[in-house]
């Protein structure tokens, strides 16, 4: 789209805000009481660790110290006078649950829109994202994630379109506008692997972008102005088993690694840049109520927050938001035994896992038909934990396609029978499997911090970026009760999003 093109939309659609109910404008102008900035921004460094109930962080931290020896940076920061520390309000235009593409949606436009939406209102009424704001300004624009590049969270930030399952036409929409991408979902750039044949890879690299494969070029020296990085066919593995397939480890670069690089090649942006950064696994690890997964995706998150935190020390014109876009099945460290005394022995017991789910799933799979004595196997192989008998026979019985016993029917599945076991020797219990409407942990350092104390709600966050950034725009928005008529047209999703 051309500028004119862009600005003429632009013209519509405040126009369209203003018909939004004066009720709503007036929360709004409430909710948006300027706080005393320091100093303005050039740069934003956003970083969501996706579906982080407060109950991760919260595990992580002792975690970090059991299996390697040190604490989190993020909780250093948040002891650090310097960071400001608040709290998201979540909800989405047809929920008070929110998914992935809606939560995104309201901090890359402005706008609440309905779940499984990108940047599209429920009367088709397309929203501008804020990397076309941000690109109008001169500012560079990266995307970095531990899913496909084209999953919900980063879509959110430079996609419009009806409905996030399409990533084949949220990889078209990137190309000239994303600077720099780097993650997971090779597949949807691959003419082999799109249905419509068409070879987005030799399109991006037409318009200048060089594609990286491996992790050697994310760690090596040349430092492309654009970059298409695809490190993985679907999304990018869970920590755990990365780190523990030499394999995998040698060709799939580190979160931390790719937002490295990714802040090399935008930081000789002259007018600066917007770098989202996603531990996109974070959310799936607790759809599968995952321990051991979840814990490990945390904390290569949090290493990426190392980076981060140091770029910001080092570029004090930089403004670094770290948050979540929701919680998800909201996971914690429960009592366990006499007076609690065997909670910390359990959480010790998730630092001996050497594999996610899908490892003891791939376990059982090449030992055939699962009996109990190979699911104790497998199990005990991946986690380290000895399950009883009576365990692994209603382990067994799920993983062979017998009907899971159902009190909590969310649980019962083979991930959420798993779950519940290994919660009897690792303390770590699970709500259901599912997002959660809980508030989320927002931290803020650096240029316009001030901007993030408190709570607000996420769509805020679009706004305040752009106040700080200097950027006059504003989306079309629609109240819940204006929505309610396109519900029952609203396109179905899946029960469990992979968000
Ligand atoms: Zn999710």
């Amino acid at each position: 789209m051309t500028p004119s093109e862009l600005s003429r939309r632009e013209l519509l659609q405040a126009g369209a805000a203003a018909l939004v109910s004066g009720g709503l404008l007036l929360r709004e102008a409430s909710a948006q009481a300027r706080p005393r900035v320091s100093r303005a921004p050039k740069s934003i460094i956003f970083m969501v660790s996706d579906g982080m109930s407060m109950g991760v962080p919260t595990m992580a931290e002792p975690f970090s110290h059991m299996a390697r020896g040190k604490g989190t940076q993020w909780f250093r920061l948040l002891q650090d006078p310097e960071a400001v520390v608040g709290l998201f309000e979540t909800s989405s235009l047809d929920s008070l649950v929110t998914d992935s593409s809606a939560a995104s949606s309201a901090w890359g436009s402005g706008s609440r829109v309905f779940n499984g939406a990108v940047n599209v209102l429920p009367d088709g009424t397309k929203l501008t994202p804020l990397a076309h704001v941000m690109r109008r300004a001169g500012k560079k624009i990266g995307l970095v994630t531990t899913t496909t590049i084209t999953h919900a969270t980063p879509a959110g930030f430079a996609a419009s379109h009806r409905s996030r399952d399409d990533e084949h036409i949220i990889a078209e929409q990137y190309l000239g506008v994303v600077d720099v991408l780097m993650g997971g979902g090779r597949r949807f750039f691959d003419p082999e692997q799109r249905s419509d044949k068409r070879d987005l890879i030799a399109e991006y690299r037409r318009k200048g972008y060089t594609l990286w494969e491996k992790r050697e070029q994310v760690r090596g020296r040349e430092r492309p102005e654009k970059v298409l990085g695809l490190f993985y066919n679907g999304h990018v593995p869970y920590t755990i088993d990365h780190q523990n397939t030499p394999q995998l480890w040698e060709q799939v670069p580190t979160l931390a690694e790719m937002a490295r690089t990714a802040l090399e090649i935008l930081s000789r942006s002259p007018k600066g840049f917007l770098l989202q950064i996603e531990g996109g696994r974070v959310d799936h690890a607790a759809h599968s109520n995952d321990a051991a997964a979840l814990l490990w995706d945390q904390l290569a998150f949090d290493d990426a927050i190392a980076v981060a935190v140091d770029f910001v020390r080092r570029h004090p014109d930089t403004l670094l938001v770290i948050t979540s876009d929701h919680g998800n099945s909201n996971p914690g460290l429960n009592g366990m035994g006499e007076e609690y005394r065997d909670s910390t022995k359990c959480l010790e017991r998730i630092a001996q896992a050497k594999g996610s789910y899908v490892a003891i799933q791939d376990l059982l799979k090449k030992a055939g038909t699962p009996t109990p004595d190979k699911v104790r196997e497998a199990v005990h192989e991946v986690t380290g934990i000895e399950i009883t008998r009576e365990e692994a026979d209603i382990i067994a019985g799920v993983a062979s396609g017998k009907p899971a016993p159902t009190l909590n029917r969310a649980h019962a599945n083979l991930a959420g029978i798993l779950g519940e076991v290994l919660s009897n020797y690792n303390g770590v219990a699970w709500t259901m499997m599912s997002h959660t409407s809980d508030w989320t942990l927002v931290t803020a350092l650096g240029a316009g911090k001030e901007m993030f104390a408190g709570i607000q709600p996420h769509k805020e966050a679009f706004h305040r970026m752009l106040r700080l950034t200097g950027i006059s725009f504003r989306n079309p928005e629609m109240t819940p009760e204006q929505a309610k008529r396109y519900l029952a047209r609203a396109p179905r999703v899946r029960a469990v999003h992979w968000v």
